[in-house]
């Protein structure tokens, strides 16, 4: 269900007064980006994604793009910065380890203290270079 259907419900259920609407399920319905596509829009990580993202080591990575084909289109994280590396883009990764368990030589680690994403960096999903499109 996307965002903007919760919103609309909410709205059914306030003027119609069928019933009382929790302020978690409010919550739920306006801040939480559920699909990629809103993920994208919003440029937030979804909120009840209980485990930290993950990053690729640079120094390690032999470029075979095993975590790329891993990664679940849905979640859609992994991406080609440039000729030769390999990014996780923090607001997009669940931290469900497919792609770590793919990786030959063991370059992905979770990445608690992650930072928000450039905006060159969020020029890359939906673009021609979007694997998951
Ligand atoms: S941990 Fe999961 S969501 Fe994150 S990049 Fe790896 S496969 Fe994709
Ligand atoms: S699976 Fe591992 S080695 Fe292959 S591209 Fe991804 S991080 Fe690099």
């Amino acid at each position: 269900m996307s965002m903007s259907t919760f919103v609309f419900r909410r709205h059914v259920r306030l003027s119609t007064g069928i019933g009382l609407v929790s302020r978690s399920w409010l919550t739920v319905g306006v801040s939480m980006p559920r699909g990629r596509l809103e993920r994208i829009d919003s440029q937030q990580r979804y909120a009840n994604w209980k485990r930290s993202p993950y990053a690729i080591d640079p120094a390690t990575c032999i470029n075979c793009d095993a975590c790329v084909r891993h990664c679940p289109p849905a979640l859609g994280a992994v991406f080609n910065r440039g000729f030769t590396e390999l990014y996780i883009l923090p607001e997009l990764c669940s931290g469900c380890q497919l792609c770590v368990q793919a990786c030959p030589v063991d370059s992905i680690h979770p990445r608690p203290e992650w930072s928000a994403s450039t905006a060159e960096d969020w020029a890359l999903p939906g673009s021609h270079d979007d694997p998951y499109r």
